[in-house]
Protein backbone atom coordinates (compact mmCIF):
# COMPACT_ATOMS: atom_id res chain seq x y z
CA UNK A 1 0.00 0.00 0.00
CA UNK A 2 1.07 3.62 -1.11
CA UNK A 3 -0.01 5.99 1.28
CA UNK A 4 -0.57 10.07 0.32
CA UNK A 5 1.66 11.84 2.85
CA UNK A 6 1.17 15.53 1.65
CA UNK A 7 -0.65 17.82 -0.20
CA UNK A 8 1.62 20.50 -1.69
CA UNK A 9 -0.16 23.24 -3.11
CA UNK A 10 1.78 26.41 -5.11
CA UNK A 11 -0.53 29.13 -7.30
CA UNK A 12 1.12 30.61 -9.88
CA UNK A 13 0.01 33.10 -12.60
CA UNK A 14 0.32 33.17 -16.21
CA UNK A 15 -0.21 36.14 -18.37
CA UNK A 16 -2.63 35.37 -21.88
CA UNK A 17 -1.52 36.53 -24.89
CA UNK A 18 -2.42 40.26 -24.76
CA UNK A 19 -4.94 40.05 -21.81
CA UNK A 20 -5.53 39.62 -18.55
CA UNK A 21 -3.56 37.27 -16.04
CA UNK A 22 -5.00 34.04 -14.97
CA UNK A 23 -4.23 32.34 -11.29
CA UNK A 24 -3.82 28.87 -10.75
CA UNK A 25 -2.90 26.31 -8.21
CA UNK A 26 -0.70 23.81 -8.39
CA UNK A 27 -1.76 20.37 -6.73
CA UNK A 28 1.16 17.75 -5.80
CA UNK A 29 -0.27 14.86 -3.93
CA UNK A 30 3.31 13.47 -2.49
CA UNK A 31 3.97 9.86 -1.07
CA UNK A 32 5.82 7.34 1.49
CA UNK A 33 7.12 6.19 -2.42
CA UNK A 34 9.44 9.53 -3.25
CA UNK A 35 9.26 8.28 -6.71
CA UNK A 36 5.37 8.27 -6.35
CA UNK A 37 3.86 12.13 -6.99
CA UNK A 38 0.08 13.18 -8.38
CA UNK A 39 -0.47 16.32 -10.21
CA UNK A 40 -2.99 18.44 -10.75
CA UNK A 41 -4.19 21.96 -11.45
CA UNK A 42 -7.30 24.22 -9.94
CA UNK A 43 -7.30 26.52 -13.17
CA UNK A 44 -8.03 29.53 -13.66
CA UNK A 45 -8.97 31.41 -11.02
CA UNK A 46 -9.87 34.69 -12.23
CA UNK A 47 -13.22 34.80 -12.35
CA UNK A 48 -16.04 36.79 -10.52
CA UNK A 49 -17.17 36.62 -7.97
CA UNK A 50 -13.56 38.80 -6.95
CA UNK A 51 -11.47 36.98 -4.64
CA UNK A 52 -8.95 34.36 -4.13
CA UNK A 53 -8.81 31.59 -1.79
CA UNK A 54 -6.63 31.70 0.46
CA UNK A 55 -3.86 28.93 -0.34
CA UNK A 56 -2.35 28.20 2.97
CA UNK A 57 -5.44 27.78 4.64
CA UNK A 58 -6.92 25.29 1.75
CA UNK A 59 -3.53 23.16 1.93
CA UNK A 60 -3.92 22.61 6.02
CA UNK A 61 -7.45 21.49 4.97
CA UNK A 62 -6.76 19.11 2.12
CA UNK A 63 -3.75 17.83 4.62
CA UNK A 64 -6.25 17.07 6.61
CA UNK A 65 -8.68 15.09 4.83
CA UNK A 66 -6.36 13.59 2.67
CA UNK A 67 -3.39 12.21 4.17
CA UNK A 68 -3.08 8.91 5.15
CA UNK A 69 -5.33 7.60 2.26
CA UNK A 70 -4.17 5.23 -0.26
CA UNK A 71 -3.00 6.04 -3.68
CA UNK A 72 -5.68 4.24 -5.40
CA UNK A 73 -8.44 5.49 -3.38
CA UNK A 74 -10.26 7.57 -5.67
CA UNK A 75 -13.91 7.17 -4.56
CA UNK A 76 -12.80 8.06 -0.84
CA UNK A 77 -10.99 11.20 -1.99
CA UNK A 78 -14.21 11.85 -4.16
CA UNK A 79 -16.47 10.99 -1.03
CA UNK A 80 -14.59 13.66 1.26
CA UNK A 81 -14.23 16.64 -1.32
CA UNK A 82 -17.54 16.09 -1.79
CA UNK A 83 -18.55 16.64 1.91
CA UNK A 84 -16.01 19.23 2.22
CA UNK A 85 -16.77 21.35 -1.12
CA UNK A 86 -20.22 20.57 -2.16
CA UNK A 87 -21.31 22.03 -5.23
CA UNK A 88 -22.78 25.18 -5.92
CA UNK A 89 -24.51 24.59 -9.37
CA UNK A 90 -23.05 27.60 -10.49
CA UNK A 91 -20.76 28.02 -13.48
CA UNK A 92 -18.01 30.24 -11.72
CA UNK A 93 -18.11 28.07 -8.35
CA UNK A 94 -14.93 28.08 -6.99
CA UNK A 95 -15.41 25.06 -4.96
CA UNK A 96 -15.50 22.92 -8.09
CA UNK A 97 -12.25 24.27 -9.04
CA UNK A 98 -10.65 23.20 -6.09
CA UNK A 99 -12.05 19.97 -6.00
CA UNK A 100 -11.15 19.19 -9.60
CA UNK A 101 -7.47 20.14 -9.19
CA UNK A 102 -7.35 17.18 -6.49
CA UNK A 103 -8.92 14.96 -7.81
CA UNK A 104 -7.13 14.94 -11.46
CA UNK A 105 -4.05 14.89 -9.13
CA UNK A 106 -5.76 11.74 -7.66
CA UNK A 107 -6.59 9.83 -10.65
CA UNK A 108 -2.46 10.93 -11.91
CA UNK A 109 -1.28 9.71 -8.79
CA UNK A 110 -3.57 6.46 -9.33
CA UNK A 111 -2.57 5.49 -12.91
CA UNK A 112 0.62 6.24 -12.13
CA UNK A 113 0.98 3.72 -9.30
CA UNK A 114 -0.68 1.54 -11.59
CA UNK A 115 1.95 2.30 -14.20
CA UNK A 116 -0.19 2.71 -16.76
CA UNK A 117 -2.36 6.06 -18.58
CA UNK A 118 -5.08 7.96 -17.28
CA UNK A 119 -6.86 7.24 -20.24
CA UNK A 120 -6.56 3.39 -19.61
CA UNK A 121 -7.90 3.70 -16.21
CA UNK A 122 -10.90 5.21 -17.51
CA UNK A 123 -11.46 2.18 -19.57
CA UNK A 124 -9.54 2.54 -22.36
CA UNK A 125 -8.89 5.23 -25.46
CA UNK A 126 -11.61 5.51 -27.74
CA UNK A 127 -9.44 8.03 -29.80
CA UNK A 128 -5.96 8.91 -29.75
CA UNK A 129 -6.31 12.74 -29.90
CA UNK A 130 -8.72 15.10 -29.14
CA UNK A 131 -10.49 17.10 -32.50
CA UNK A 132 -10.36 21.12 -31.15
CA UNK A 133 -12.79 24.05 -31.93
CA UNK A 134 -10.07 27.43 -31.50
CA UNK A 135 -12.49 30.01 -30.08
CA UNK A 136 -12.79 33.29 -31.16
CA UNK A 137 -12.90 35.48 -28.26
CA UNK A 138 -16.55 38.16 -28.27
CA UNK A 139 -15.90 40.88 -30.82
CA UNK A 140 -16.01 44.61 -28.91
CA UNK A 141 -14.65 47.11 -30.57
CA UNK A 142 -14.76 47.22 -34.42
CA UNK A 143 -11.06 46.45 -34.76
CA UNK A 144 -12.11 43.12 -33.29
CA UNK A 145 -13.41 41.78 -36.24
CA UNK A 146 -10.35 42.36 -38.77
CA UNK A 147 -7.87 41.27 -35.83
CA UNK A 148 -9.95 37.83 -35.41
CA UNK A 149 -10.17 37.30 -39.11
CA UNK A 150 -6.05 37.57 -38.81
CA UNK A 151 -5.62 35.36 -35.77
CA UNK A 152 -7.99 32.74 -37.57
CA UNK A 153 -5.75 32.58 -40.73
CA UNK A 154 -2.93 31.79 -38.39
CA UNK A 155 -4.81 29.13 -36.75
CA UNK A 156 -5.84 27.37 -39.98
CA UNK A 157 -2.22 27.86 -41.22
CA UNK A 158 -1.17 25.78 -38.19
CA UNK A 159 -4.01 23.02 -39.03
CA UNK A 160 -7.09 24.11 -36.97
CA UNK A 161 -10.54 23.91 -39.36
CA UNK A 162 -13.01 24.02 -36.65
CA UNK A 163 -13.71 27.32 -34.46
CA UNK A 164 -16.35 28.56 -32.01
CA UNK A 165 -17.72 31.90 -32.06
CA UNK A 166 -18.24 34.10 -28.70
CA UNK A 167 -21.40 36.11 -29.68
CA UNK A 168 -24.22 38.22 -27.77
CA UNK A 169 -22.91 41.60 -26.87
CA UNK A 170 -22.37 43.94 -30.14
CA UNK A 171 -24.31 41.73 -32.78
CA UNK A 172 -23.76 44.28 -35.80
CA UNK A 173 -19.85 42.86 -35.09
CA UNK A 174 -20.74 39.57 -34.44
CA UNK A 175 -22.76 39.75 -37.87
CA UNK A 176 -19.58 41.28 -39.69
CA UNK A 177 -17.47 38.97 -38.31
CA UNK A 178 -19.34 35.86 -39.54
CA UNK A 179 -19.80 37.13 -42.70
CA UNK A 180 -16.60 37.91 -43.73
CA UNK A 181 -14.72 35.00 -41.84
CA UNK A 182 -17.01 32.79 -44.20
CA UNK A 183 -15.92 35.31 -47.53
CA UNK A 184 -12.38 35.04 -46.82
CA UNK A 185 -12.23 31.22 -45.67
CA UNK A 186 -14.99 29.45 -46.96
CA UNK A 187 -15.33 25.79 -46.59
CA UNK A 188 -11.83 25.71 -44.87
CA UNK A 189 -13.25 26.54 -41.71
CA UNK A 190 -16.17 24.95 -40.01
CA UNK A 191 -18.06 27.01 -37.37
CA UNK A 192 -18.83 24.71 -34.65
CA UNK A 193 -20.91 26.76 -32.47
CA UNK A 194 -21.90 30.29 -31.70
CA UNK A 195 -21.77 30.88 -28.20
CA UNK A 196 -24.42 32.97 -26.79
CA UNK A 197 -22.66 32.74 -23.15
CA UNK A 198 -26.43 33.28 -21.76
CA UNK A 199 -26.05 36.95 -22.11
CA UNK A 200 -29.21 36.80 -24.36
CA UNK A 201 -33.00 36.07 -24.27
CA UNK A 202 -33.85 33.04 -26.05
CA UNK A 203 -36.19 34.75 -28.17
CA UNK A 204 -32.95 37.55 -29.08
CA UNK A 205 -30.73 35.12 -29.26
CA UNK A 206 -33.33 32.86 -31.91
CA UNK A 207 -33.40 36.02 -33.97
CA UNK A 208 -29.59 36.61 -34.22
CA UNK A 209 -29.20 32.98 -35.30
CA UNK A 210 -32.32 33.50 -38.23
CA UNK A 211 -30.41 36.49 -39.55
CA UNK A 212 -26.63 34.77 -39.91
CA UNK A 213 -28.35 31.13 -40.36
CA UNK A 214 -26.96 31.37 -43.94
CA UNK A 215 -23.11 31.55 -42.65
CA UNK A 216 -23.69 28.11 -41.93
CA UNK A 217 -22.67 26.73 -38.16
CA UNK A 218 -23.11 23.38 -36.45
CA UNK A 219 -24.45 24.29 -33.12
CA UNK A 220 -25.89 27.54 -30.39
CA UNK A 221 -24.41 26.94 -27.40
CA UNK A 222 -26.23 28.77 -24.03
CA UNK A 223 -28.92 30.58 -25.95
CA UNK A 224 -31.00 31.63 -22.99
CA UNK A 225 -30.01 33.21 -19.82
CA UNK A 226 -28.35 31.15 -16.80
CA UNK A 227 -30.64 28.28 -15.60
CA UNK A 228 -33.58 28.92 -18.01
CA UNK A 229 -34.34 25.22 -19.16
CA UNK A 230 -37.67 26.48 -20.93
CA UNK A 231 -35.77 29.26 -22.75
CA UNK A 232 -33.27 26.25 -24.00
CA UNK A 233 -36.42 24.20 -24.70
CA UNK A 234 -37.54 27.28 -26.63
CA UNK A 235 -34.44 27.55 -28.37
CA UNK A 236 -33.98 23.78 -29.24
CA UNK A 237 -37.73 23.73 -30.72
CA UNK A 238 -37.35 26.53 -32.36
CA UNK A 239 -34.38 26.62 -33.72
CA UNK A 240 -32.78 24.07 -37.16
CA UNK A 241 -29.44 23.86 -35.29
CA UNK A 242 -28.43 21.81 -31.96
CA UNK A 243 -28.39 23.53 -29.02
CA UNK A 244 -25.90 22.91 -26.67
CA UNK A 245 -25.39 24.04 -22.65
CA UNK A 246 -22.59 23.83 -20.25
CA UNK A 247 -23.31 21.20 -17.38
CA UNK A 248 -21.79 22.18 -14.02
CA UNK A 249 -24.31 19.93 -11.60
CA UNK A 250 -25.69 17.03 -11.65
CA UNK A 251 -29.37 18.57 -10.66
CA UNK A 252 -28.84 20.72 -13.60
CA UNK A 253 -27.71 17.59 -15.81
CA UNK A 254 -30.85 15.83 -14.59
CA UNK A 255 -33.14 19.22 -14.92
CA UNK A 256 -31.24 19.35 -19.01
CA UNK A 257 -32.04 15.38 -19.12
CA UNK A 258 -35.74 15.64 -17.94
CA UNK A 259 -36.75 18.64 -19.93
CA UNK A 260 -34.78 17.60 -23.26
CA UNK A 261 -34.19 20.98 -23.50
CA UNK A 262 -30.70 21.03 -25.02
CA UNK A 263 -28.93 18.33 -27.62
CA UNK A 264 -25.57 18.28 -26.70
CA UNK A 265 -23.77 18.78 -22.59
CA UNK A 266 -20.37 20.74 -22.73
CA UNK A 267 -19.09 19.13 -19.79
CA UNK A 268 -15.36 20.55 -18.05
CA UNK A 269 -13.57 19.12 -16.06
CA UNK A 270 -13.21 21.48 -14.31
CA UNK A 271 -17.24 23.18 -13.97
CA UNK A 272 -17.92 19.95 -12.99
CA UNK A 273 -15.50 19.67 -10.30
CA UNK A 274 -13.02 17.03 -11.65
CA UNK A 275 -12.56 13.20 -13.61
CA UNK A 276 -14.99 11.59 -11.08
CA UNK A 277 -17.70 13.97 -11.51
CA UNK A 278 -17.85 14.07 -14.80
CA UNK A 279 -18.00 10.73 -15.58
CA UNK A 280 -21.12 10.96 -13.81
CA UNK A 281 -22.35 13.69 -15.94
CA UNK A 282 -21.60 11.36 -19.31
CA UNK A 283 -23.38 8.75 -17.67
CA UNK A 284 -26.44 10.62 -17.34
CA UNK A 285 -25.69 11.97 -21.14
CA UNK A 286 -25.27 8.80 -22.39
CA UNK A 287 -28.73 7.41 -20.66
CA UNK A 288 -30.65 10.34 -21.83
CA UNK A 289 -28.68 10.12 -25.41
CA UNK A 290 -27.35 12.96 -25.27
CA UNK A 291 -23.88 14.00 -27.25
CA UNK A 292 -21.07 15.95 -25.50
CA UNK A 293 -17.79 18.35 -25.67
CA UNK A 294 -15.56 18.82 -23.40
CA UNK A 295 -15.19 22.17 -22.42
CA UNK A 296 -12.90 24.43 -20.71
CA UNK A 297 -12.06 27.12 -18.37
CA UNK A 298 -8.72 27.17 -20.37
CA UNK A 299 -6.15 25.94 -18.51
CA UNK A 300 -2.71 24.73 -17.91
CA UNK A 301 -1.01 21.82 -19.30
CA UNK A 302 -2.03 20.07 -16.77
CA UNK A 303 -6.12 20.96 -16.50
CA UNK A 304 -5.48 20.50 -20.67
CA UNK A 305 -4.31 16.63 -20.45
CA UNK A 306 -6.80 15.75 -17.84
CA UNK A 307 -9.54 17.32 -20.20
CA UNK A 308 -7.92 15.38 -23.12
CA UNK A 309 -7.88 12.07 -21.26
CA UNK A 310 -11.35 11.79 -20.41
CA UNK A 311 -12.56 12.87 -24.13
CA UNK A 312 -10.18 10.49 -25.38
CA UNK A 313 -12.02 8.01 -22.81
CA UNK A 314 -15.10 8.72 -23.26
CA UNK A 315 -18.21 7.60 -26.81
CA UNK A 316 -20.44 9.94 -26.03
CA UNK A 317 -18.16 12.74 -26.35
CA UNK A 318 -18.86 13.17 -30.67
CA UNK A 319 -18.14 16.90 -30.90
CA UNK A 320 -14.88 18.75 -31.02
CA UNK A 321 -13.80 20.20 -27.44
CA UNK A 322 -12.62 23.63 -26.63
CA UNK A 323 -9.33 23.81 -24.47
CA UNK A 324 -6.65 25.55 -26.06
CA UNK A 325 -5.21 27.16 -22.67
CA UNK A 326 -1.73 26.32 -23.37
CA UNK A 327 -2.24 28.31 -26.67
CA UNK A 328 -3.42 31.04 -24.80
CA UNK A 329 -1.19 31.21 -22.20
CA UNK A 330 2.43 32.52 -22.30
CA UNK A 331 3.77 30.14 -19.86
CA UNK A 332 3.57 26.71 -18.77
CA UNK A 333 4.55 24.85 -15.93
CA UNK A 334 5.35 20.96 -17.19
CA UNK A 335 8.19 19.84 -18.53
CA UNK A 336 6.38 18.07 -22.16
CA UNK A 337 3.27 20.37 -22.42
CA UNK A 338 0.50 19.24 -24.25
CA UNK A 339 0.29 19.45 -28.14
CA UNK A 340 -2.02 20.43 -31.14
CA UNK A 341 -1.35 18.70 -34.50
CA UNK A 342 -3.85 19.05 -37.39
CA UNK A 343 -6.11 21.18 -35.11
CA UNK A 344 -6.52 17.83 -32.46
CA UNK A 345 -5.50 18.08 -29.08
CA UNK A 346 -2.77 15.78 -28.16
CA UNK A 347 -1.33 14.32 -24.77
CA UNK A 348 2.79 12.98 -24.13
CA UNK A 349 2.68 9.62 -23.12
CA UNK A 350 3.28 8.32 -20.29
CA UNK A 351 2.18 7.48 -17.07
CA UNK A 352 -0.89 9.25 -15.18
CA UNK A 353 -1.43 12.26 -17.39
CA UNK A 354 1.85 11.85 -18.98
CA UNK A 355 2.77 15.54 -17.43
CA UNK A 356 5.95 16.25 -15.14
CA UNK A 357 6.27 19.60 -13.59
CA UNK A 358 9.23 21.75 -14.39
CA UNK A 359 10.68 22.93 -11.22
CA UNK A 360 12.11 26.07 -13.16
CA UNK A 361 8.96 26.64 -15.02
CA UNK A 362 7.11 26.58 -11.76
CA UNK A 363 9.39 29.12 -10.26
CA UNK A 364 8.98 31.48 -12.89
CA UNK A 365 4.99 31.96 -12.34
CA UNK A 366 4.71 31.09 -9.05
CA UNK A 367 3.20 33.88 -6.59
CA UNK A 368 0.48 34.57 -4.27
CA UNK A 369 -3.24 34.87 -6.00
CA UNK A 370 -3.94 38.30 -7.11
CA UNK A 371 -6.18 40.54 -9.02
CA UNK A 372 -3.98 43.12 -9.76
CA UNK A 373 -3.13 42.11 -14.11
CA UNK A 374 -6.99 42.14 -14.02
CA UNK A 375 -9.98 44.66 -13.06
CA UNK A 376 -13.91 43.29 -12.51
CA UNK A 377 -14.96 44.90 -15.92
CA UNK A 378 -11.99 42.87 -17.91
CA UNK A 379 -13.49 39.58 -16.26
CA UNK A 380 -17.44 40.30 -17.25
CA UNK A 381 -16.89 42.18 -20.65
CA UNK A 382 -13.49 40.24 -21.56
CA UNK A 383 -11.89 44.26 -22.93
CA UNK A 384 -8.13 43.71 -23.33
CA UNK A 385 -6.60 44.35 -20.23
CA UNK A 386 -4.17 46.76 -21.93
CA UNK A 387 -2.52 46.85 -25.12
CA UNK A 388 -3.08 45.31 -28.32
CA UNK A 389 -4.57 41.69 -28.26
CA UNK A 390 -2.50 40.15 -31.30
CA UNK A 391 -3.53 37.20 -30.72
CA UNK A 392 -7.39 37.83 -30.31
CA UNK A 393 -6.86 36.39 -26.96
CA UNK A 394 -9.60 37.51 -24.61
CA UNK A 395 -9.27 37.67 -21.28
CA UNK A 396 -11.10 35.29 -19.01
CA UNK A 397 -14.85 35.35 -17.50
CA UNK A 398 -17.09 33.83 -19.68
CA UNK A 399 -15.68 33.62 -22.56
CA UNK A 400 -12.91 31.20 -21.55
CA UNK A 401 -15.81 28.57 -21.44
MG1 LIG B 1 -11.77 30.81 -17.67
MG1 LIG C 1 -19.75 28.25 -23.62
Amino acid sequence: MVQITQVRLTPVNTPRHGSITCGHVLVELHTDDEQLVGVGEMSDFQHLPRYHVDVADLEGTLNELLVGLDALAITEVEARLERNFPQAGYIYDKSRTIKCGVDVAMWDLAAKRLGVRVVDLLGGPVRDSVPIAYPVFRQQREDDVERNLAMVARRVAEGFDHFRVYVGRRLDLDEAFLRAARDRFGDAITLKSLDFSNLLDPRAACRFVDRVADVGFDLVESPAPHHDLRGLAYARDRLPVPVSEHVYSFRWALDLAAADAVDVFNVSVIAIGGITPARRVFAIAEAAGKSCLVGTTQELSIGTAAAAHVAMATPSVTLPSDPVGPLLYTRDVVREPVSYVGGRLRVPDGPGLGMVLDPERVAACAGPLTWAATDAAAVVDRAPAAGPAPDGAAPAGVAGR
